[in-house]
């Protein structure tokens, strides 16, 4: 587990206390994978009892669906922003070189599990969850009580894509505009989702500066193809 830095329980996992078998191995969170379902019913379980409570884990769809939990599901909505405004209501999100973010409001204590690949980033994903972190406030607060923590994601260095697509992203987004370790066009998703959270207002924006391709500790879609999903858990105090 690592510590997300956020002033309520918050974390992200590795691929270490599983129980799935590899390609897997071993803390395999997602569903979808090929993975035996036990195998990631005891992880989610195993990832509850981190959390304290029973955590909802998103089903990702790489939009900008926002889908509002008030109590646990064990199948949520299609949607790749969860928002809670219920105290003890546990939110996760998945990812495999996507970026897991988590939000807390210090003016409503409402939190958000969000998951961001690059389709999420150029649709708008994070200033969708934003907006459902200010909905969910019943007075004007400003958007300085607003928390972010952005979690191990395939970094700037290593996620290559075609230079067309690297330029369609960094029009709206130059922070993404990057170049691999190996000199071809690249995108930073981490970087370009701090330069949004801080034109959003974040009050602090924590960076985990763990890159899943290069870190053998974490899931890497890129790196493995088939493989498991690591997890963002914040949880409504
Ligand atoms: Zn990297």
């Amino acid at each position: 587990m690592i510590d997300a830095g956020l002033p309520v329980r918050a974390f992200f996992t590795t691929r270490d206390g599983g129980a799935s078998q590899d390609p897997y191995g071993s803390l395999n969170v997602a569903v979808h994978v090929g993975d035996d379902p036990a195998a990631v019913d005891d992880n989610r379980r195993r990832v509850s009892r981190a959390a304290g409570a029973d955590v909802t884990f998103l089903t990702a769809e790489h939009g900008i669906r926002v889908a509002h939990i008030s109590a646990p599901l064990a199948s949520a909505p299609p949607a790749d922003v969860l928002v809670t405004t219920t105290p003890g209501v546990a939110l996760g999100t998945i990812a495999a070189d996507c970026l897991p973010i988590l939000l807390h409001d210090a003016s409503t204590d409402a939190v958000a599990a969000v998951h961001v690949g690059r389709p999420g980033l150029f649709a708008g994903a994070i200033d969708a969850a934003w907006a459902a972190l200010l909905d969910a406030r019943a007075a004007e607060a400003g958007p300085h009580a607003i928390r972010a923590a952005i979690g191990p994601a395939i970094c700037g260095r290593c996620y290559e894509v075609p230079e067309d697509l690297r330029e369609e992203v960094a029009r709206r987004h130059p922070a993404a505009r990057a170049v691999t370790s190996w000199g071809t066009p690249a995108l930073d998703l981490p970087r370009a989702a701090e330069a949004r959270l801080g034109e959003l207002g974040a009050r602090e924006i924590v960076r985990i500066p763990v890159c899943t391709r290069e870190d053998a500790r974490l899931y890497s879609y890129r790196r493995d193809g088939v493989t498991g999903r690591h997890a963002g858990v914040i949880v409504h105090p």
